[in-house]
């Protein structure tokens, strides 16, 4: 019975080459399978289909009315395209072997990425050359954008990747300071696009302390804010962090959700995207940007996000959400979480196709109400967010990074 339907899926392959998906499905009835035109793969639990990316909303749809349920999405990569065609059809097929590994999985990380090339017991030995205030007047707090010479050492880094700062002193117990993990505001090549920078997005920790009522200032963020231009022997470690990477994929799509100073790695991937010139990645995707602040003074790096918006409409979507001053759908406070309600239904059509990528990066509590949202959003499709989410991280197309 599957043999015509594979013999199919053969012909069908070289039709439409890359822009095959293979739907793994669980609780598909056998009736739902042979109704359908699509070319079902079995194997025992659950079932594989393969759709062409034209279809794959209305074979979606088709699937949760069967009532079977979407365990992942993958492409349908050269290796398994020859699996699918030649396999016996009453054998069992492997569904995670490196074969079937999906072509964003295989692309997904860049190679060589450096890690850990000073450590604190060695630290390199940076000097501040640039240090200023990115939130405008009628902002609230200070958030500052520092850049360091390398030149130096053999420091080098890769967008998305963090780096840790030592401040000079004790702590209460008289002890040497121990790091703090920074992200990485620049690209591999730095601000100034000559391989010698390294830059940082750092907002000043200030809080009331609650006994006393105090104001209490954090020791590395105040360190790092007051540093003079030309201030020598900052001490840094790393780099660190492998969970930011920008894919090399230059169809991907790449949806970035930043609370605050989380705009740091996505300001070093925009401008890997758009401003620098490179022979090896043209970014061809679509990067969304849905980034939070509590009022428009506090828009970091405000100009130049506007600049790319206007420059490459087709390419960059750039989303603020305001809490003081924008309103939610409800009349509430407009947070990150209430964009990305707002655009569930769009968000959740992308993630579905997998050479998008979901990025979060800045504070905690924006991970919570997201995760809701979408496990609301996938229960619509009959999707399992959880599952669909730990697909997601096995094909490297998850990134979180929250403090
Ligand atoms: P500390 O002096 O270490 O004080 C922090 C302590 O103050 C907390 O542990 C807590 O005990 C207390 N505290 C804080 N807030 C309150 C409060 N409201 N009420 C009561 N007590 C409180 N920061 C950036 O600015 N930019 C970045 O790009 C960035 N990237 C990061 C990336 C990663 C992977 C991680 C883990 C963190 C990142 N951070 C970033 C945070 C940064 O590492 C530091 O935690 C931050 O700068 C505070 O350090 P500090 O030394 O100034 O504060």
């Amino acid at each position: 019975m599957y043999g015509s339907s594979l013999a199919a899926s053969a012909s069908s392959t070289a039709a439409f080459g890359k822009r095959l998906f293979v739907y793994e499905v669980e609780g598909l009835s056998q009736n739902g399978q042979t109704e359908s035109t699509n070319y079902p793969i079995r194997r025992s639990g659950t079932t594989k289909i393969v759709v062409p990316y034209s279809r794959m909303n209305k074979e979606m749809r088709r699937i949760t009315r069967l009532g079977g349920k979407i365990v992942s999405i993958k492409p349908l990569s050269d290796d398994s395209q020859t699996t699918a065609a030649t396999a016996p059809s009453n054998q069992p097929q492997q569904s995670n072997t490196a074969k079937n590994k999906s072509m964003t999985q295989a692309k997904a990380k860049p190679k060589d990425i450096p890690v850990n090339i000073y450590r604190p017991k060695n630290p390199f030995m940076g000097k501040c050359v640039e240090n200023y205030e990115l939130v405008e007047e009628g902002g609230v707090g200070t958030v500052r954008h520092l850049t360091f010479d390398i030149s130096e050492g053999d420091l080098r880094y890769l967008e998305g990747q963090s780096i840790g700062i030592i401040p000079p002193g004790e702590d209460d117990r008289g002890k040497p300071h121990k790091l703090r993990l920074y992200s990485i505001a620049s690209t591999r090549h730095g601000d100034r696009v000559d391989d010698k920078t390294i830059s940082l997005c750092v907002r000043q920790l200030e809080y009331e302390d609650p006994d006393t009522g105090k104001t209490v200032y954090g020791v590395c963020s105040s360190y790092l804010c007051n540093l003079e231009e030309g201030a020598e022997n900052v001490a840094m470690m790393g780099p660190v962090g492998k969970e930011m990477l920008l894919p090399p994929d230059e169809d991907a799509t790449i949806i970035m959700l930043a609370t605050g100073t989380g705009i740091a790695p996505f300001r070093a991937y925009l401008w890997r995207m758009f401003k620098e010139q490179h022979e090896d990645y043209k970014f061809k995707g679509l990067a969304w940007l849905i980034f939070g602040i509590p009022k428009t003074p506090n828009i970091l790096y405000k100009e130049e996000l506007e600049e790319l918006a206007q420059k490459y409409p087709d390419n960059f979507r750039l989303t603020y959400a305001i809490s003081r001053e924008q309103k939610n759908a409800d009349g509430g406070k407009m947070y990150v979480q209430s964009r990305v309600i707002e655009y569930a239904d769009q968000i959740f059509e992308m993630l579905q196709k997998p050479k998008t990528h979901l990025y979060m990066c800045g504070l905690k509590g924006m991970e919570p109400p997201i995760n809701e949202t979408f496990t609301e959003e996938a229960q619509k499709r009959g999707i399992n967010w959880d599952d669909f989410r730990k697909q997601m991280k096995k094909d490297d197309r998850l990134h979180i990074e929250v403090y």
